[in-house]
C-alpha cells in the first residue's frame, strides 16, 4: 500500500471521550433538587422530572418541578440577598464572579461532557467552544464589576432579576444572563430549559463551592407553565432577560406591558450568509459548516439563508455537496464528529415537518448518501436549491441542520435580500474586497455581523438583535445597561419639586374641570390680549391669529380628518387651534420618516451643524416661545425663560454629542477587530410629556436626531403650541424634510397607532401609566423597542434626568462587525 493509497482509505477510529465521571456525578446527586437561598431544597410539588440524553432516547437523570411556591420562596431569597449584595463593593463582586471564572475552568471536562450528554451537541463544540466562552464571560464581568463605580457613575442595580433560558447552549446562556446581572449588584433567579437542566445544577454547585452568598444566584428547574409564568408575573421581579423563540417573546412583552418590569429579549433569526464573486470558496465552504452545522443548526444567529452571487454559484454549491458527504454525525461524544443529536424527538419532528413542506413548496433538497445513526434524535445535513425568497423555508426559522440557498445578481440586490426577512439577529458577508464588505455590512439589518467569519462570540461584543430578533444587547458594555437603571428614578420622590402634569382639564365643550398648575398667576387673565408686562415678563403683543398646522414631510399640512382641537390656558380659555391628527396622519408621517431615512448616513458633523442652527434659530425667537408658555401652561414669565434656555442649551448638549456619542474598537482574542458602531435605531415615534410643552419635546426630539433617526413626536396633549411652534424653526434651520414629523390630537389615540405601526421601530412614551401599558402591548406586534415613563414624571430641566447618556442609549444600538485580518 503506497502512501497516496492510505490517505485515501484512511477512516477516522472513534474517539470517545469516556462518560463516567457524569455518570458517578448524576449517580451520586439524583434526583436533583432545587437550588434556593444557598440550599438544595426538595421541589413544593413533591414532582420530578426525566432529562433524556438525545443520542440515546434514553433518561438520563431526575430534577425537581418547581412550581410557582417555589418561585415564591426563590424570589424571596434573591430580595433579601439583593438587600446586600446590591451595597456590596465592586471589588468584591469581582472576586466572586472571578472565582466562579475559576471554578469552570476547573470543571471544565465534567461540564463539557454533561453539557454534551444532555444536550447532544459534539463534545469538541462543548470542550473547544461553549465552556470556554462561559469562563471568559465570567472573567470578563469581573472587571465590569471593579469598574462599575467609576464607569456607570450613576447608575444602580435593577434589583431581582428573573432568568429564562433556551437548551441550545444551556451553560453558555446561564453565563451571559447571571455574569453581567452579579456584576451590576442584582441578584438572580434562573429557569434552565426542560431539556436542558444539567450544567445549570452543576454551576449552582459551583456557586455553593466558592462560598457565594445565599440568595445572590436561585436556580429552579421545571416546566415553562409552572416556573416561567410565574417568574415573569412575579411582583418581587424587577427585570426578566430572556432567550428563546419569537412566540414565547411576544408573550413575555405583553406578560410584563405596564408592570414597569425590565424586559430583555434575544429571539429568533433567519440569517444571511452573502458570498460575493471574489469570495475564497474554499474558506467560504468551511464558513458554511459553521454556520449552519454548527450545534446542529440549532442556533439563533445560525446563517441558515445562503445568498450566493449568481456567477459563482454552482461552483459553490458543488464543493458544499461534497464538504457534506465528508461531515460526520454519530455520538456527540466521540471527538471526530462533526455532528451530533437534535435536543428532543419534537425538535426532530418539527424540523422534518419543515423540510418537507420545503420540498411541497417546489425547493430541490439535497442531503448526503450516508446514513444516520438509528438510535437517538439525528437528522441530516441538508441542503435547498431553487429556493424562493417568499417561501416557508426562506422565512421561517428551521432551527435545525438545513441550509436555503438563494442568488443575487448585484450587492443592492443581495443587501435587500438579505434584509427580507421580518429577523434581523446576524449577517455574514464574504468577499475578499473589504472595501465591498464594509460597504455592505452596515446596510444589513443585524445586531452582528461578521466579514469573512461567522458564529464568532466573545464576551467584550455585544449581542443582540434587531426587530423580531429581539432587543436589548449581551455581552460588552451595552449590555451592563439591561441590567442597571438610573439612581434618580429610586431617589427622588413622587413629588419632586416638579410642576404638576397638567391632565384632561377640558370636556369637550370646553368647560373647566380641574386644573392643577404650580402657579398659575393669581391675577385673572384676559387671553385675547396679553399684557405687555403679563406674569412680570415682558412679551410682545401676539400677532394676527393663526391656525397652526402639523409637519410632515417638511411640509405644513392640515389634518386629514378636517377638524381641529382647541388648546386651553388653565382657566379654561380657549387660546388657539392645533389639527385633530388621526391614522391616516400618522401613516403619512411614518412613510415620511422612512423616506428620510438618508439621515442616518449624514455625517454627524452636519447633524451637529443642523441642530445648532435650530438652537440659534429659536434663542432668536426666545421671548415668542416664552410667551407661548406663559400663555400655554400659566407659568410665570421667569421660568418660561428659563425653559426656553434649558431647550436651547439641550440642542447644543445634542449638537455635541452628536460627533461624540461613538462606538468602540474590540480586541476579542482572535486575530481581527471588531467594530461596535452606535447606529440610530431608524423611524422612532414619541409621546411627548403634558409638561414643559416646549423642552420635553426638545428633550427627546434633539438626541433622537443627533443619533440619526428621523421621528413622529405627538406634542404635549395640553399644551401643543409650543412644539408646533417649531416647525417654523425646524423649516429655517436647513432640517431635511421628514426627519422631524409632528402629529398633533389625542396623544394616547395616535400613540396607539404608531405603537401598532410595523414600520415604527421604536416607541417612546411619556405619559399616563395605563398609556405606557397600552404602548408595550402593542409594541408587541413587531416587537419594536419601548422607552416609557410608567407615569412617573422627571423633572426635564434637570441635567441628570433631562438629558444625556439613558436619552443616547434610546437613540442607538451597537451594531458589531468582526473584521478578522492576516493571511
Ligand atoms: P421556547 O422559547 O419555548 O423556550 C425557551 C425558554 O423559555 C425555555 O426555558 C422554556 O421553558 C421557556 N418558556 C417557554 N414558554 C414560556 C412562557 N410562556 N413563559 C416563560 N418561559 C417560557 O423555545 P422552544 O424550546 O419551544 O423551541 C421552539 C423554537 O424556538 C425553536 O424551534 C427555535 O426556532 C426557537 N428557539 C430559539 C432560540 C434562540 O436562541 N433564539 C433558543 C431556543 C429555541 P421550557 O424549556 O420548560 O419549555
Amino acid at each position: 500500500m503506497n502512501v497516496m493509497e492510505i490517505y485515501e482509505t484512511m477512516e477516522y477510529g472513534p474517539a470517545p471521550e469516556s462518560p463516567t465521571l457524569v455518570l458517578d456525578w448524576l449517580k451520586e446527586h439524583q434526583p436533583f433538587g432545587l437550588f434556593i437561598n444557598g440550599q438544595w431544597v426538595k421541589p413544593a410539588s413533591g414532582k420530578y422530572l426525566d432529562t433524556i440524553n438525545p443520542s440515546t432516547g434514553k433518561p438520563l437523570a431526575q430534577v425537581a418541578a418547581a412550581n410557582s411556591n417555589d418561585v415564591d420562596a426563590a424570589v424571596a431569597a434573591a430580595r433579601v440577598a439583593a438587600e446586600t449584595w446590591s451595597k456590596t463593593p465592586g471589588h468584591t463582586r469581582a472576586r466572586y464572579l472571578y472565582a466562579i471564572a475559576r471554578h469552570i475552568q476547573k470543571h471544565s471536562r465534567l461540564l463539557a461532557v454533561l453539557e454534551s450528554m444532555d444536550n447532544g451537541k459534539p463534545i469538541r463544540e462543548t470542550r473547544d467552544l461553549d465552556i470556554p466562552l462561559v469562563a471568559r464571560h465570567f472573567y470578563y464581568h469581573a472587571g465590569w464589576a471593579q469598574l462599575m463605580a467609576s464607569e456607570l457613575p450613576g447608575y444602580e442595580p435593577v434589583g431581582v432579576v428573573g432568568q429564562i433560558i433556551p437548551w441550545n447552549f444551556p451553560l453558555l446562556m446561564l453565563s451571559w444572563k447571571i455574569a453581567p446581572a452579579l456584576a451590576m449588584g442584582n441578584t438572580v433567579v434562573l429557569k434552565p430549559a426542560r431539556y436542558t437542566p444539567l450544567t445549570a445544577l452543576k454551576f449552582a454547585e459551583i456557586v455553593q463551592e466558592i462560598g457565594l452568598p445565599p440568595g445572590v444566584v436561585n436556580i429552579l428547574t421545571g416546566e415553562a407553565s409552572q416556573v416561567g409564568d410565574a417568574l415573569v408575573l412575579h411582583p418581587g421581579v424587577n427585570k426578566i432577560a430572556f432567550t428563546g423563540s419569537t412566540d414565547v417573546g411576544r408573550t413575555l412583552r405583553r406578560a410584563t406591558a405596564g408592570s414597569g418590569k425590565k424586559l430583555s429579549l434575544e429571539l429568533g433569526g433567519k440569517s444571511p450568509f452573502i458570498v460575493f464573486d471574489d469570495a475564497d470558496l474554499d474558506s467560504v465552504v468551511e464558513g458554511v459548516v459553521d454556520a449552519i452545522w454548527f450545534n446542529q443548526g440549532q442556533v439563533c444567529c445560525a446563517g441558515s439563508r445562503l445568498l450566493v452571487q449568481e456567477d459563482i454559484a454552482d461552483r459553490l454549491i458543488n464543493k458544499l455537496r461534497a464538504r457534506m458527504e465528508k461531515l460526520r454525525i454519530g455520538d456527540p461524544l466521540d471527538k471526530a464528529v462533526d455532528i451530533g443529536a437534535i435536543v428532543s424527538s419534537a425538535q426532530l419532528q418539527e424540523i422534518q415537518r419543515l423540510v418537507a413542506q420545503g420540498v411541497e413548496e417546489g425547493a430541490v433538497m439535497w442531503q448526503p448518501s450516508w446514513a444516520c445513526p438509528t438510535e437517538g434524535y439525528f437528522f441530516p445535513p441538508t441542503l435547498f436549491t431553487n429556493v424562493s425568497p417568499a417561501t416557508t423555508i426562506a422565512q421561517v426559522e428551521i432551527f435545525g441542520p438545513v441550509l436555503v440557498s438563494m442568488t443575487f445578481r448585484t450587492p443592492a440586490e443581495a443587501v435587500e435580500l438579505a434584509n427580507n426577512t421580518r429577523y434581523g439577529l446576524a449577517a455574514s458577508v464574504w468577499s475578499e474586497n473589504i472595501n465591498l464588505a464594509l460597504d455592505v455590512a452596515p446596510k444589513l439589518k443585524a445586531g452582528t455581523v461578521w466579514v469573512n467569519c461567522t458564529n464568532l462570540f466573545d464576551a467584550s461584543s455585544g449581542f443582540g438583535g434587531y426587530r423580531e430578533s429581539g432587543f436589548g444587547r449581551e455581552g460588552g458594555k451595552e449590555g451592563l445597561y439591561e441590567y442597571v437603571r438610573p439612581m434618580w428614578e429610586t431617589s427622588s420622590s413622587s413629588s419632586n419639586g416638579l410642576p404638576i402634569a397638567i391632565e384632561s382639564t377640558h370636556s369637550s365643550d370646553g368647560s373647566e374641570q380641574a386644573v392643577s398648575t404650580d402657579e398659575a398667576g393669581e391675577d385673572e387673565m384676559d387671553h385675547t390680549t396679553v399684557s405687555e408686562s403679563f406674569n412680570g415678563y415682558h412679551l410682545a403683543l401676539p400677532a394676527i391669529d393663526r391656525t397652526p398646522k402639523m409637519f410632515i414631510n417638511g411640509k405644513q399640512v392640515r389634518p386629514d380628518s378636517g377638524y381641529s382641537r382647541d388648546v386651553y390656558d388653565p382657566r379654561g380659555h380657549v387660546i388657539g387651534q392645533v389639527g385633530e391628527g388621526n391614522r391616516k396622519d400618522i401613516r403619512n408621517a411614518v412613510e415620511a420618516a422612512h423616506a428620510a431615512g438618508g439621515w442616518a448616513s449624514s455625517t454627524t458633523h452636519n447633524r451637529a451643524q443642523i441642530l445648532y442652527y435650530i438652537a440659534e434659530n429659536l434663542s432668536v425667537r426666545e421671548a415668542e416661545f416664552a410667551h407661548r408658555l406663559v400663555q400655554q401652561t400659566g407659568c410665570s414669565g421667569a421660568d418660561a425663560a428659563t425653559e426656553v434656555q434649558a431647550a436651547i442649551s439641550r440642542l447644543f448638549s445634542y449638537a455635541a454629542w452628536a460627533d461624540k456619542y461613538e462606538g468602540a474598537v474590540h480586541r476579542p482574542p482572535l486575530r481581527g477587530v471588531v467594530l461596535a458602531m452606535k447606529e440610530p435605531i431608524g423611524v422612532i415615534g414619541m409621546a411627548c410629556p403634558s409638561e414643559y410643552p416646549l423642552l420635553g419635546f426638545i428633550s427627546l426630539v434633539a438626541p433622537a436626531i443627533a443619533m440619526g433617526n428621523t421621528v413622529i413626536a405627538i406634542p404635549s396633549q395640553q399644551s401643543p403650541l409650543s412644539a408646533i411652534d417649531c416647525y417654523q424653526v425646524l423649516e429655517t434651520s436647513d432640517l431635511p424634510a421628514g426627519v422631524v414629523n409632528i402629529v398633533t390630537g389625542d396623544r394616547d389615540t395616535l400613540s396607539q397607532v404608531l405603537a401598532d405601526h410595523d414600520d415604527v421601530e421604536s416607541m417612546w412614551y411619556f405619559g399616563p401609566a395605563e398609556g405606557c401599558k397600552r404602548v408595550e402591548l402593542a409594541s408587541a406586534g413587531n416587537m419594536k423597542r419601548t422607552w416609557v415613563n410608567y407615569g412617573h414624571q422627571r423633572n426635564w430641566l434637570d441635567l441628570v434626568q433631562g438629558e444625556g447618556e439613558e436619552f443616547l442609549h434610546e437613540s442607538t444600538h451597537v451594531k458589531n462587525i468582526w473584521v478578522p485580518y492576516g493571511e
